[in-house]
């Protein structure tokens, strides 16, 4: 059976197109504040329903729900059974996208019912019921609220913001393609998402009926474009979010990839696990699983996205060899704090997902509340690294406004050095010998060594805290490895 995305369905409303407006919101009216709790009534909104192919649920091994996602299910959809609620096309079909369809869940603040008023030329909201059923309806400052729930706060443009921060357009051999680092591109496969985070770094592109739609003729001009650069070996499929294509659409591009005799391997980037694990159907891991090696970049911001039906998705992507990794978004109020962090990789280890990237938040358009100092995320690395397994601290990086890439950020670990030892601090701040080759070759030059302050002029070696502590520097055991 062909299967349909939800893009030949719906097209989505545009995005950002136009400019943003400190002022361009009016004050709410009277009878929207006063709209009245709708929590506990079932819903009166059309539901849509998708004609059932013959076989399809039994062929595609449905994501079993959680209690929570049926007590959902009953109070707001009383009539639509388990089975349909776990159909990946339902929830797409069903996703709210409007202020009157959020409050016949719950009311909406008057910061979001304000932003959601004026939606002209902003990144749509798009959620799935299912992700709708994890967020508190009674806390507008609930993490998963903010990350998917427009506020007023994304139409102020702060200083340093702009549309395309990373410079992506710059970097674009064709459309939909970046090529910045040397020997790897990034493929823009689609606009379109299950549902749209709001802090969302290609927030100018996604959600956009136009540019990046799916479209044969426009992924051509980017195939032709790696098939004449023998440097590219590593593609990474993208967009918006791949794994929402249709299997057919995904299964060729991704045979098309593969032909490229340079090309080693592709990925794809992906939040739809945590958004719409319902789409983790068997016949997609099958599909998938034909297209080794290809490796997954998921996207998960916290430990509330970890419920029985991700963990389910997870797991039959492991299970299916592909490697599994995460990027994270350090995000104001939503998890700039290492508990929460500490819990997300945890949780995501256990779902054998390695957590690599924690990302600063791009300064794209109306971020301001959204991001965090970055002396808060090293803060937080210094809280991660050394107290938990290796596997569970990613790589903190800051993606170069104007298309610098990813710099990698690191808690001050070189304290100095002194005749050919350097000075390292571990994680508790004490600081231990290294007996460097001092002869080696290029050390002068050695990235982070060359500039690192001599022992004997450094007041930061002497003072470094847990110096006066530390056991005998020169007989420093060595540490185990981690
Ligand atoms: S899923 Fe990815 S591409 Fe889509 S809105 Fe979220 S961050 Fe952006």
């Amino acid at each position: 059976m062909i299967s349909k995305t939800i893009q030949e369905q719906e097209p989505e409303p545009p995005s950002r197109g136009l400019p943003l407006l400190n002022d361009a919101f009016i004050a709410p009216q009277a009878d929207a504040l006063s709209f009245p709790r709708l929590i506990s009534k079932p819903l009166h909104q059309k539901i849509i329903t998708l004609p059932e192919g013959p076989n399809r649920r039994n062929s595609e091994g449905l994501i079993k729900p959680s209690a929570r996602s049926n007590a959902f299910r009953k109070r707001f959809f009383p009539n639509v059974s388990a089975a349909k609620w776990s159909d990946w096309r339902w929830q797409s079909a069903n996703r709210i996208k409007t202020l009157d369809a959020l409050q016949r869940f719950f009311p909406a603040s008057d910061d979001e019912r304000a932003a959601l008023s004026h939606p002209e030329g902003a990144l749509p909201m798009s959620v799935t019921p299912y992700y709708l059923s994890l967020i508190d309806p009674d806390n507008p400052a609930h993490a998963l609220r903010r990350c998917m729930i427009p506020v007023r706060a994304e139409r102020v443009l702060g200083p340093g913001e702009a549309a395309d921060p990373l410079a992506e357009e710059h970097d674009s051999p064709a459309p939909g393609l970046v090529h910045r680092y040397p020997d790897r591109v990034l493929f823009l496969a689609t606009g379109y998402c299950a549902a749209y985070c709001r802090y969302c770094t290609r927030s100018r592109a996604v959600g956009d009926a136009g540019a990046l739609r799916p479209s044969r003729m426009r992924w051509e001009k980017a195939i032709r474009y790696i098939e004449a650069h023998p440097e590219v070996r590593d593609v990474l499929i993208s967009g918006g979010d791949a794994l929402t294509m249709a299997e057919e659409k995904l299964d060729w591009l991704l045979s098309r990839v593969a032909r490229i005799p340079h090309v080693e391997f592709a990925r794809i980037g992906s939040k739809t696990p945590a958004v719409l694990p319902q789409r983790i159907t068997r016949s997609l891991v099958k599909m998938l699983k034909r297209h080794h090696p290809l490796w997954l970049s998921l996207h998960f911001t916290h430990p509330d996205e970890l419920t029985p039906e991700c963990c389910q998705a997870l797991n039959r992507l492991a299970d299916a060899g592909i490697p599994l990794g995460s990027q994270t978004v350090l995000l104001s109020g939503v998890n700039d704090d290492a508990e929460t962090l500490k819990a997300l990789f945890h949780g995501l280890l256990k779902n054998r997902v390695r957590p690599y990237y924690l990302y600063q938040c791009d300064p794209i358009m109306g971020s301001g509340h959204f991001r965090t100092p970055v002396s808060r995320g090293l803060e937080i690395m210094s809280s991660l690294r050394g107290y938990t397994t290796g596997y569970a601290v990613p790589t903190y990086v800051v993606d170069a406004p104007g298309g610098g890439g990813k710099i990698p950020l690191f808690p001050d670990v070189v304290a100095g050095r002194e005749g050919g030892d350097l000075l390292l601090r571990n994680y508790e701040g004490n600081v231990y010998r290294y007996p460097d080759a001092a002869n080696a070759p290029g050390l002068a030059n050695a990235p982070g060594l060359a500039n690192a302050p001599d022992a004997a002029n450094a007041p930061d070696a002497a003072n470094a805290p847990g110096l006066a502590k530390a056991p005998d520097m020169a007989k420093a055991p060595a540490r185990e490895a981690r």
